[in-house]
């Protein structure tokens, strides 16, 4: 029997997931059919209902609507109501059953596809918006020396390193106070990338040794890898890998089988041309 999964977004079209999850199921020989749904922005919970009722056995959520999706679970894992996001739904005897998949995809990349082991470096994440929340708690469990959140709006960023102060050392700054610091990893959760906007990034945040990491992903070098780049990061990364990474581990909580990464990283990034 073919188990029917899905993502929902609006809006959907540019979707990789059905793309990634049926390589993922060949790979590993499970029987999973995977679409993409668009949901109407005022009708999110209707287009879930009537998913699980077509008989839907989990869905992925983008976005607008993983808060959304996390407010609507009868039940989440931990890392979901840390990140208080849902981007992976289980449905289980009619129930919904959230999960956030996003910061392990994050880890998985940098640590095995990138080979940068983060305990004892210093991390610079940028942004304090939906995908920062969600990786704070994976990046804390690698135990970095440190954990610095950045923010246009510092009080969001300070209400991060708040809500995750008992996980590791983590602390809040402004762009104009990371002036002198100089990190091991720094990582774009901002999305100035989609406007083409810089950030205001003190000079000497990046040693020749570092590896500056953008959450976007699309055809070529995004903003701020190019930025980073010109102010001396010696290693850059998109997130293409991240959004494989999250694929992987919502199909291991749908299905107990982890597929590899690799290929289908390797199938999209050619098909971006890059
Ligand atoms: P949100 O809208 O929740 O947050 C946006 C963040 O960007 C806020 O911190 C906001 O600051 C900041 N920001 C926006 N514009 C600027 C600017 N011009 N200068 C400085 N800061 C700015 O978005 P998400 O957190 O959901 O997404 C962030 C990025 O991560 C997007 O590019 C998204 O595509 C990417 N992403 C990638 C994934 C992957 O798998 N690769 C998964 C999830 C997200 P402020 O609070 O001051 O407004």
């Amino acid at each position: 029997m073919t188990d029917l999964y899905c993502v929902f977004g609006n809006p959907i079209a540019h979707s990789k997931s059905p793309f990634i999850h049926a390589a993922f199921a060949r790979e590993t020989g499970e029987s999973v059919i995977y679409e993409a749904r668009l949901a109407p922005v005022d009708g999110f919970a209707e287009a879930v209902r009537a998913f699980v009722a077509a008989g839907g056995r989990g869905a992925n959520v983008t976005v607008p609507f993983k808060e959304e999706a996390f407010r609507m679970c009868a039940a989440l894992t931990p890392r979901a109501k840390r990140a208080g996001a849902v981007n992976t739904l289980s449905f289980v005897d009619g129930q919904c059953c959230g999960d956030n998949t996003d910061g392990a995809g994050l880890v998985a990349d940098i640590v095995d596809n990138l080979g940068f082991s983060p305990a004892g470096r210093r991390i610079l994440l940028l942004g304090a918006g939906g995908a920062a929340r969600g990786v704070v708690e994976p990046l804390l469990a690698t135990r970095p020396a440190t954990l610095v959140i950045a923010n246009r709006s510092s009080d969001k960023a300070q209400l991060l390193a708040d809500i995750f102060a008992d996980l590791g050392p983590v602390r809040a700054s402004t762009f104009a106070d990371l002036a002198g610091n100089t990190f091991d990893l720094v990582i774009n959760a901002t999305s100035a990338s989609l406007s083409g906007a810089a950030l205001p990034l003190p000079a000497g945040l990046f040693a020749p040794a570092s590896l500056a990491y953008d959450m976007m992903y699309g055809k070529g070098e995004t903003p701020f890898l190019a930025q980073a780049r010109m102010q001396g990061a010696g290693r850059c990364a998109d997130g293409l890998g991240m959004l494989v990474g999250q694929a992987a581990e919502a199909f291991f909580v749908w299905r107990g089988v982890r597929p590899a990464t690799a290929p289908v990283l390797a199938e999209l990034r050619a098909a971006l041309g890059g």
